[in-house]
């Protein structure tokens, strides 16, 4: 399997896109570093099912991508970590100015700051090695704008060019650094928002999902966990080996229009 020997760090991989991310690593035959805030038995045994079912080592380690310490702590803690993926993210939406400061705080440090704390340790390593991949999760939100997501986009333009600056600093060193800019993918947190917006708009869901939802999104579909991971996987492949720096939209024509 093309991963084998290989060690992943997924940062909010507790659900959604970075479960999906790890599963497809695993499946390529990556051994797994899971990670979330919390530090719930159900965590451990999300990669406990992992281990068993692709025959990989997985393990959970509780880290809060808030903390500065603790993002450069969990890549310490790994102690291997070949593939990167900075993973965790949340969202607030609001008027500039109404935006909670605390807020803002709070994206900046956790969808773009910890990508910087996790790759400065894990550079060395992969330095080591002559050999590491960082991915980024972005967004379609990394290169373009919608109103009331101040900080989520100024935190996913941001991890755009954090991704360039990394790949310029490891150009020719056997490691790239890339951004995968996802559109909506049907996650927990998605599907958790289909019934209020159907009370909303009075819509059944079908419609919602396609008329509001997607209405930026030109396929009218839902991109998949499944998809951003095996798009992980590709950017960790020999076939990737002089991807770097840039960006891969996967978001149904979304940056197209
Ligand atoms: P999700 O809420 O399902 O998963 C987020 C994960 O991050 C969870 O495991 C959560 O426990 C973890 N997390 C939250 N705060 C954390 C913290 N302080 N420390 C450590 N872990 C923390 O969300 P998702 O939809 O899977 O989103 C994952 C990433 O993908 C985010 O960066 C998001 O911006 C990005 N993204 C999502 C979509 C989408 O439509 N779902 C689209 C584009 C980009």
């Amino acid at each position: 399997m093309i991963l084998s020997g290989k060690t992943a760090v997924i940062t909010g991989s507790t659900s959604g896109i970075g479960l999906g991310v790890a599963e497809e690593l695993a499946r390529a035959g990556a051994d797994v570093v899971l990670n979330s805030f919390t530090d719930r038995d159900e965590d451990h045994a999300l990669a406990a099912d992992l281990a068993r079912r692709h025959g990989v080592t997985a393990r959970y380690i509780a880290a809060d991508m808030s903390d500065a310490t603790a993002c450069r702590g969990l890549i310490t803690q790994a102690g291997a970590c070949d593939i990167l993926v900075n993973n965790a993210g949340i969202q607030h939406v609001a008027p500039i100015e109404g935006f909670p400061t605390a807020k803002w705080n709070l994206i900046l440090a956790i969808n773009l700051s910890s990508a910087f704390h996790t790759s400065a340790v894990a550079l060395p390593m992969m330095r080591a090695k002559g050999w590491g991949r960082i991915v980024n999760i972005a967004s379609a939100h990394g290169l373009t704008a919608s109103p009331f997501k101040s900080a989520y986009i100024a935190a996913k333009h941001g991890i755009v060019g954090l991704s360039k600056t990394v790949a310029l600093e490891t150009a020719g060193q056997g490691i790239t650094c890339n951004a995968i800019c996802p559109g909506y993918v049907l996650t927990p947190l998605i599907e958790a928002q289909i019934p209020d917006q159907m009370r909303v708009h009075n819509m059944d869901r079908d419609t919602v999902i396609r008329d509001v939802m997607l209405l930026r999104q030109p396929s009218r579909q839902f991109a998949t966990v499944e998809q951003i991971g095996g798009t992980t996987v590709y950017l960790c492949s020999p076939a990737a080996d002089q991807v770097t720096g840039t960006t891969i939209s996967v978001d149904g024509g979304w940056t197209a229009l």
